[in-house]
């Protein structure tokens, strides 16, 4: 006993005696993504018990969002080793190592069967709304590693786990329109004119887009591969918004870009920018967005208080997308203040500093919080970084479930082979959206905000493959 500061006296809180031994508990996967579905193939391996959690209705359900999209990485870095082999076992036949699959695609040919491997292991439409620890709140420490983490469903049902690898994404916190990271005033009475990256154009959302006037907000791929489809449809308007001062960063190098695909792709949209199909407003800084009727007003107003503004039918918001930390807020996590990565993992992957190509191979040591047993894995583990690569994930899962497992000389010894700029992007990118006759390009999602300086005028050389 000691006195408490305040003249009530600190209770010395005795440990909690868990009702199941942690040791005979599952390890919780939070999402059937890729790197969920990696991470269930390598406990699999290990022999390790586990169950993964999805909240949609299908493995995957987040790619299923964009199935419509090439990938700009081919087939031979997307397919995790240990789901490989698993799947191999079953008489899988591996797709065309070079191939860019659609986001449809890595579900048909490589997730849906990685999924059903793993039968009822894997719970569809089971979404995880808050993790704690057994009887511990975030305060409480002592004997706080023996017991186990509970975990609460959005039906109201608890489970119990050893460990838990999140792997849930970022799909569903895309960031805001508004330019200084806060949502502009009035963005969410604009309703559902507004839609977020990558709607499917030229598929089943082209009627949304036909014949109306669209403003495409963002810098990064995912806005020029809507702007380039966009320019495929007739009888419509395109207005295209960017803080900076000059588009010349997302145009690229034109043919000599590093990344071929992604000079291609800027060489089209310069082409639309230069003859008037879209007109570029440069210097936009979305403050406020009010709705009248079936449009929809967006001002901008700069750092120095000067106003434009532009009157649309739609709103492509395309801005990235940040992780949402919120179903972990009673655990121990260190974040670090710019990324929403853990600090170790933030300088490995500054997208000031690195492209997805450049990212150093990382495991569990980067990626452990200070709450044990607990790992945000896959794009989640990013942050707001846009240079997440599945081959990275899959490195992540592999290293986090050794650990898990207690092997941790394989836990340590990271390894990721990824050329520098060879995976992100393929000439093959336009040859294969040639032959299939896709119109939405090479680009990812997590290709739109690498961290912006809001300076009118400024434009910047942070590389990333991925915007
Ligand atoms: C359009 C696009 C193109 C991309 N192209 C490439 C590429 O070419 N190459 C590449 O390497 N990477 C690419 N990426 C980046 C990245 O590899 C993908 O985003 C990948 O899907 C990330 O996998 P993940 O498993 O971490 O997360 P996700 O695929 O987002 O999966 C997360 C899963 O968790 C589920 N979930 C979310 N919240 C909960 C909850 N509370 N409870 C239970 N389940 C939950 C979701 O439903 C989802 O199924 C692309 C991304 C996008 C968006």
């Amino acid at each position: 006993m000691s006195d408490g500061c305040c003249g009530t006296t600190a209770v010395e809180i005795e440990p909690i005696v868990a009702h199941a031994a942690p040791s005979a508990l599952p390890v919780v996967v939070i999402g059937a993504g890729p790197v969920g579905l990696a991470a269930a193939a390598h406990l699999a391996e290990r022999g390790q018990e586990f169950l993964v959690l999805e909240a949609g209705e299908q493995a995957a359900a987040s790619v299923a969002q964009w199935g419509h999209v090439r990938v700009f990485s081919p087939w031979k870095f997307n397919i995790d080793a240990a789901a490989k082999r698993l799947l191999e076992a079953d008489g899988w036949s591996e797709p065309d190592p070079e191939w860019l699959p659609t986001g449809a695609e890595l579900i048909t040919d490589y997730l849906a069967p990685l999924a059903k491997l793993f039968g009822d292991k894997v719970r569809l439409s089971t979404k995880v709304t808050a993790i704690s620890r057994l009887g511990y709140d975030r305060v409480r420490t002592n004997g706080r590693e023996d017991v186990p983490f509970l975990i609460r469903l959005d039906g109201g049902e608890e489970l119990q786990a050893r460990a838990i690898i999140d792997a849930s994404g970022t799909y569903f916190t895309p960031n805001v329109l508004g330019a200084s990271g806060l949502p502009a005033y009035g963005e969410a009475g604009a309703g559902e004119l507004v839609d977020h990256a990558l709607p499917d154009v030229l598929g089943t959302d082209r009627e949304t887009y036909e014949g109306k006037h669209t403003l495409v907000v963002g810098a990064g791929h995912s806005a020029a591969t809507t702007l380039l489809a966009l320019a495929q449809l007739d009888d419509i308007q395109i207005t295209w918004a960017i803080r900076a001062g000059s588009a010349s960063r997302t145009y690229g190098g034109g043919a000599a870009d590093a990344l071929p695909a992604r000079g291609a792709l800027g060489t089209r949209l310069r082409a639309h920018v230069d003859s008037g199909r879209i007109q570029l407003l440069t210097g936009f800084f979305a403050h406020s967005v009010t709705r009248s009727g079936d449009q929809v007003t967006v001002v901008s107003r700069d750092p120095s208080g000067a106003e434009q503004s532009v009157t649309v039918d739609r709103i492509v918001s395309a801005t990235g997308y940040r992780p949402d930390h919120s179903i972990a807020s009673e655990l121990r996590l260190d974040l670090d203040p710019i990324l929403g990565s853990t600090r170790a993992l933030a300088p490995l992957i500054d997208p000031n500093q690195h492209s997805c190509g450049t990212v150093p191979a990382h495991g569990v040591d980067e990626l452990a919080h200070p709450e044990p047993g607990y790992y945000a894995v896959g794009v989640k583990s990013y942050g707001r970084a846009p240079t997440f690569l599945m081959a990275t994930g899959y490195e992540q899962v592999r290293s986090v479930v050794a650990a898990v497992a207690g092997d941790w000389e394989a836990a340590r010894d990271v390894q990721l082979d990824l050329p520098e700029t060879g995976v992100c992007s393929s000439n093959l990118a336009e040859a294969q959206e040639q032959r299939v006759g896709l119109a939405t390009g090479i680009s990812g999602g997590l290709l739109a905000t690498p961290l912006p300086l809001a300076t009118v005028g400024a434009s910047s050389d942070g590389g990333s493959c991925c915007g």
